[in-house]
C-alpha cells in the first residue's frame, strides 16, 4: 500500500498515545516508508537529540538505511567531534557543508541568508545527489510556536516526501527513548542546551519554550533554519 499523505490530528496523538504506543508508531511509520522508497528513504540527521532518536529508530528499521548531516563553519567543537564520532560508528552517513565565501558576521546581520546558505542550500544538494525519494526528519510538534503545523508525512515539494516519525513525542519521551536504550547524546546538552544550532546562534534559557534559545536578539528568535519551510525540490546541477 502507498504510503499516504494525510492530515491526522497531531494534537490528539500527542496527549492520547502513552510512550510504548509513540515508539510502536514512529517505527511503524518508517517501516512503511522503508517497503515504499527503499534505500531511498534517507535520515536528515542534526545531530540533535530528535535525530538520535529517529537515526536510532530507522537502524532499528533497517541497518541500510543511509542518512545525511549539514554542517556550518559556525558548529559548535563538541558537535564537531560528536559529529565525527557519529560519522566514524555509522560512515553510512554523509556530510554536506556550505564552504563558499559568505560576508563576515551574516549571521548577525541577516541571519536568514546565512542559514539559506550554510543550511538550507546542503540541504537542497543532499538531497539531490543521495537521490531521496523520502527525508525522514526529526521535528517535533511540541517543539515550540514554529512547529506546530507539520503532519507525520507530507509533501511540501512536489514529489518530496517527508517523514516526520517523532512529531507526536514530547521532549521527555525523547529524553525516555535516549536513556532507556542507551543512545549517546552530544555533551552540550549537560550545559543546560535544550535546542542546539550553530555557535553564534544558540544560547542556554530558563525559558519554558524549547527553542527559546535559537537566534535570541533577532526577528529569527526561537525560529527556523529553513529546512523544513523553505523549497526544496529545486533544479540542481549535480
Ligand atoms: S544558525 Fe546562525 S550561523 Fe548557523 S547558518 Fe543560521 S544564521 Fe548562520
Amino acid at each position: 500500500m502507498a504510503i499516504c499523505v494525510a492530515s491526522v490530528d497531531v494534537r490528539g496523538l500527542v496527549d492520547s498515545l502513552n510512550f510504548a504506543e509513540k515508539v510502536d508508531r514512529s517505527l511503524g511509520l518508517i517501516r512503511e516508508a522503508y517497503e515504499e522508497f527503499g534505500e531511498r528513504l534517507v535520515v536528515a540527521d542534526s545531530l540533535g537529540k530528535d535525530s538520535c532518536v529517529v537515526w536510532d529508530l530507522a537502524k532499528q528499521v533497517s541497518a541500510k538505511l543511509r542518512g545525511f548531516i549539514i554542517t556550518t563553519r559556525f558548529k559548535p567543537p563538541e558537535t564537531k567531534r560528536f559529529m565525527v564520532e557519529t560519522v566514524r560508528r555509522y560512515p553510512e552517513l554523509r556530510v554536506f557543508s556550505n564552504d563558499s565565501g559568505i560576508p563576515d558576521r551574516l549571521y548577525g546581520t541577516h541571519p536568514d541568508q546565512c542559514c539559506e546558505l550554510l543550511k538550507v542550500e546542503p540541504t537542497r544538494r543532499a538531497i539531490a545527489e543521495m537521490d531521496v525519494a523520502c527525508w525522514v526528519t526529526g521535528l517535533r510538534c511540541t517543539e515550540g510556536r514554529t512547529r506546530t503545523d507539520f503532519q507525520e508525512i507530507e509533501e511540501r515539494d512536489e514529489g518530496l516526501i517527508k517523514l516526520n516519525p517523532i512529531l507526536v513525542w514530547h521532549e521527555r519521551e525523547v529524553w525516555q527513548y535516549l536513556a532507556l536504550y542507551g543512545v549517546p547524546v552530544n555533551p552540550l546538552y549537560a550545559q543546560g542546551y535544550r535546542s542546539l544550532g550553530c555557535a553564534p546562534c544558540t544560547q542556554i534559557t530558563s525559558d519554558p519554550n524549547e527553542r527559546a534559545g535559537r537566534w535570541i536578539g533577532t526577528s529569527k528568535c526561537g525560529g527556523e533554519c529553513g529546512i523544513h519551510t523553505r523549497p526544496l525540490q529545486v533544479e540542481y546541477q549535480i
